[in-house]
């Protein structure tokens, strides 16, 4: 048997950073959301005892580091099932090394896949609690839709959809390592108050310019990249309601209420960068394919 799971990509409508743990780990809020740029992973026993994987796209590891390979190893760990071999396959749409948690929403898509291909019927909690070994954005990426992430990124609670709307999303060709990022808020010594409670307050009001207006990335400060600020600005020439940078980067996002002013924003963004997407806001994570 075969089973096929889309697997969305996420962005920060906003990210707060409002603490470190003693461990190391910093504490955040956020606001975060699926949109419909999937990848698909294709799960499938293989009777060899063993995990194969491939990928179509270069630069993406095919062996035990990529996350969809660990999300196996812990969804047998965790279950004590013997690993009857398994095949997976990734078919590449999410831009790699982004701010769009691309590889854990290939982990998640795994999680669900070898929970229908071996009968376990765990709850998604239980995938929340396995994927939560494998990455913060994990749970997220299992859940999806419109969702406040506290704690280190792993708790939890459901926001009202967006009302109907489209993302431009644009990826420049730079790269931004998350933990130097993190590191630059190291010395700190207050914390600011959450810009995410803002935004929650908006999403539940429903009004699209106001939402627009409460996206916040502190990241955005602690980088300060050039190259955000230009594809922000395109964005807002654009007609865009909000524009923001997700997660540590370097992916940008702009809010759009007309599919047409999307459309647009994005051809002239395509003039410059190669990697520019018209999203939509999804309600769900990673979903078995009809
Ligand atoms: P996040 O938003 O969670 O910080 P990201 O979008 O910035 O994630 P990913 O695309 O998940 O970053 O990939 C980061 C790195 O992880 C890549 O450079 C790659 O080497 C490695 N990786 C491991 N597994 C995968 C995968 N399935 N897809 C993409 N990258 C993967």
């Amino acid at each position: 048997m075969k089973i096929t799971v889309d697997a969305p990509a996420k962005i920060n409508l906003t990210l707060d950073i409002i603490g470190k743990r003693n461990d190391g780990y910093h504490l955040v809020k956020m606001l975060m959301q699926s949109v419909d740029l999937c990848d698909s992973v294709t799960v499938w026993d293989t009777g060899d005892n063993d995990v194969s994987l491939s990928c179509d796209q270069e630069g993406v590891p095919d062996n035990q580091s990529n996350i969809a390979y660990k999300a196996a190893a812990a969804f047998f760990a965790h279950t004590g099932l013997v690993n009857p071999g398994i095949g997976i396959k990734i078919k590449k749409r999410i831009p790699i090394a982004a701010g769009l948690a691309g590889g854990s929403a290939d982990g998640a898509a795994v999680l669900v896949a070898l929970n229908h291909l071996m009968g376990t019927e765990l709850t998604l909690d239980e995938l929340c609690d396995i994927g939560e070994t494998i990455g913060a954005d994990l749970p997220f990426c299992l859940v999806g839709g419109t969702m406040v992430a506290s704690g280190i990124g792993t708790i939890l609670t459901p926001a009202p959809d967006l009302p109907d709307c489209y993302l431009v999303i644009a990826k420049p060709p730079i790269q931004v390592s998350t933990k130097e990022a993190y590191s630059l808020c190291d010395d700190r010594e207050r914390w600011q108050p959450p810009y995410t409670d803002d935004a929650v307050e908006a999403v539940c009001d429903g009004s699209l310019p106001l939402i627009g207006r409460t996206f916040y990335n502190e990241f955005e400060e602690l980088l300060q990249l050039k190259e955000v600020e230009r594809i922000k600005q395109i964005m807002k020439d654009c007609g865009a309601l909000g524009a923001s940078m997700s997660g540590s980067g370097p992916s940008v996002f702009g809010l759009f209420s007309e599919k047409g002013e999307a459309e647009d924003c994005a051809d002239v963004l395509k003039e410059q960068y190669q990697e520019v997407f018209v999203c939509r806001p999804m309600d769900r994570g990673c979903t078995v394919e009809d």
